[in-house]
C-alpha cells in the first residue's frame, strides 16, 4: 500500500496518569478517501488533528457512519499483536453494506491498522491489563442535504492507550432491564456497528445511571420479552449447567469476545446455547439461583461479571454479587492468549512485525 506520511514536528508526551479509556490519542491518524470515480485513494499517515467540515456534510445530517473497535497488545513475549482483526474486518463490510457506505477490503482493512499500530507501538502501554485500542471509523462527506447515500467517504483511524477496565480487579455491575426503549428492531441495523445504534441507546443508559445501575439489558424491539444484549456487550447466563447467549447477527451484533468466549467454553466441555430467552424465565432462574452466573463481553471491558439484575420493581442478586468461578477462568484463559501468556491454540493472535 502507497502511504503519503507527513511527519510531526514535535512528539506528544506519553501519559504518565492512569489511562482510563479513550480519552488520550497517539500522535498520528490513517486516512484514506473513497469516492466513485477514484474508489479507495490518497492514503495517508499524517499529524493526529481536528477534522475540517463543510457544515452540510452528509454524516453530521443522515448519521451515515460506521465503526469497529479492537486492540493492540504488547504480549509477554515482547512481540506486539492484535486479536482476530478479520473478524472486525469482516464485520465492518457487513456493518458498510447495511449503511450504504463502501466496502473496504479485509486485507486493506488489516494491513492499514498494522502500519499505524508499527508506527506507534511506543504508545501501547505496557502495564497489566493495559492495550492499545483502535478505532477505525468510517463516514459520509459529500456536502448536500439531500437523503440519498453520499458520493463520497472517509475511512480512519484513530488510536487511544486504554487502561486495565477493571484496574482493581474485576468487579460485577448492577444492571437494568429496559422495558421501554430498545436498542435494534427486525430488519433494522443492530448487527451493525453504527453511530446511529448508539445515539438510540444513551437514553436507556442515562435513565439506568439515575437510577442506579451501570449498564441497561436490552430485551427485543418486537415483544420486548427476549434478552438482547448488555450495554454495548454481548450477554451470557450460566443457568444450571448451560450458558445461553442470544443468537448474533439480526438484532445483536455479532461480538468478536462473544465468538471466541463460545469457542473457549465449547473447548472446556460446557454446553452453550445461542438462543432466545424470556426475561421472566431469566429472573425465575435469578430467583431459584438456577442462574449461576451473568456476564457481558466485548473489546473494552473483555468480560464483565453481572451481579444485579432488575427487572420491573424486582431486584435479583446473582452469586451473592461476586464474580463467578467460570466468569473468571474464561477472562484468565482470553487475556493469557491476548496477552501472549499462552499458547495461541486457536490461531487467534496477529503479530504485528516491527522491522
Ligand atoms: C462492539 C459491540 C459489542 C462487542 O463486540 P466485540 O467485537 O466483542 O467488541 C457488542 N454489542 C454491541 C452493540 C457493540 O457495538
Amino acid at each position: 500500500m502507497d502511504i503519503r506520511f507527513v511527519k510531526r514536528k514535535n512528539l506528544k508526551e506519553k501519559p504518565k496518569d492512569a489511562l482510563g479509556f479513550g480519552t488520550k490519542f497517539t500522535d498520528y491518524v490513517f486516512n484514506m478517501d473513497w469516492d466513485e470515480d477514484e474508489g479507495w485513494h490518497d492514503a495517508e499517515i499524517v499529524p493526529y488533528d481536528d477534522v475540517k467540515m463543510d457544515p452540510a456534510s452528509m454524516v453530521l445530517h443522515y448519521a451515515q457512519a460506521t465503526f469497529e473497535g479492537l486492540k493492540a497488545y504488547k504480549g509477554a513475549d515482547g512481540n506486539y499483536y492484535l486479536f482476530r482483526p478479520y473478524m472486525n474486518a469482516k464485520r465492518f463490510i457487513n456493518s458498510n453494506k447495511r449503511l450504504c457506505l463502501p466496502e473496504l477490503p479485509e486485507d486493506l482493512f488489516v494491513e492499514s491498522i498494522k502500519e499505524l499500530v508499527k508506527l506507534e507501538k511506543d504508545w501501547i502501554p505496557e502495564g497489566e491489563g493495559e492495550s492499545l485500542y483502535i478505532r477505525p471509523f468510517m463516514y459520509a462527506k459529500e456536502v448536500k442535504l439531500g437523503v440519498a447515500p453520499s458520493k463520497s467517504y472517509r475511512f480512519s483511524i484513530i488510536l487511544s492507550p486504554v487502561g486495565a477496565y477493571y484496574p482493581q480487579g474485576m468487579a460485577p455491575v448492577k444492571i437494568y432491564v429496559e422495558d421501554e426503549l430498545t436498542r435494534a428492531s427486525l430488519g433494522g441495523t443492530g448487527f451493525a456497528k453504527c453511530a446511529g445504534n448508539y445515539a438510540a441507546s444513551l437514553l436507556g443508559q442515562v435513565k439506568a445511571e439515575k437510577l442506579g445501575y451501570t449498564q441497561v439489558l436490552w430485551l427485543d424491539g418486537v415483544e420486548r420479552k427476549y434478552v438482547e444484549e448488555v450495554g454495548s456487550m454481548n450477554a451470557m447466563f450460566l443457568i444450571d449447567d448451560t450458558v445461553i447467549t442470544a443468537p448474533a447477527g439480526e438484532t445483536v451484533l455479532p461480538g468478536v469476545t462473544r465468538d471466541s468466549v463460545i469457542k473457549i467454553l465449547k473447548d472446556k466441555g460446557i454446553k452453550v446455547e445461542e438462543k432466545h430467552l424470556h426475561i421472566d424465565d431469566l429472573m425465575a432462574a435469578a430467583k431459584d439461583k438456577r442462574l449461576k452466573e451473568a456476564w457481558g463481553t466485548g473489546t473494552a471491558a473483555i468480560i464483565s461479571p453481572i451481579g444485579e439484575l432488575f427487572y420491573k420493581g424486582e431486584e435479583e442478586i446473582i452469586n451473592d454479587f461476586k464474580t463467578g468461578e467460570l466468569t473468571q477462568e474464561i477472562y484468565d484463559t482470553l487475556t493469557d492468549i491476548q496477552w501472549a501468556r499462552s499458547e495461541d491454540k486457536y490461531g487467534w493472535r496477529e503479530k504485528i512485525d516491527i522491522d
